[in-house]
């Protein structure tokens, strides 16, 4: 992963999460590269693979409130332009893990990205 700009309204989700990862490591970082991947196998794999993260909660409120964009956070494809490609999944209905699938309601989680 690249440098990352953490914008300012989501500096104390950052900040949470960050906290929740100084003596847990993430199945993102042990192959990063599927949740940057392009490749559709390796997108839902990775989405996936955040159910059993156990910092999947307060990585989730990270991105929803920094909107990221980009790669996989929480179970969630950020990526917008794939979305709106209906081959890119092969023409089948695309089933990335959604947080709200295994969380209970929460307000953090209601500005979930939509796909
Ligand atoms: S929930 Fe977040 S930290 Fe955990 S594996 Fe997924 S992207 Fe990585």
């Amino acid at each position: 992963m690249g440098t990352l700009h953490v914008p300012k309204a989501a500096r104390p989700a950052w900040e949470r999460l960050s906290l929740a990862l100084l003596d847990y490591e993430p199945p993102c970082a042990a192959d990063p590269g599927a949740w940057w991947s392009t490749d559709p196998a390796d997108v839902e794999a990775a989405a996936k693979a955040c159910r059993h993260c156990q910092v999947l909660r307060p990585c989730g409120e990270y991105a929803n409130t920094a909107g990221e964009r980009h790669g996989v956070w929480a179970g969630v494809d950020r990526e917008p332009s794939r979305h709106a490609d209906p081959a890119f999944f092969g023409g089948k209905k695309y089933s990335t893990v959604r947080v709200s699938d295994h969380l209970p309601p929460s307000k953090n989680h209601q500005r979930e990205a939509p796909l």
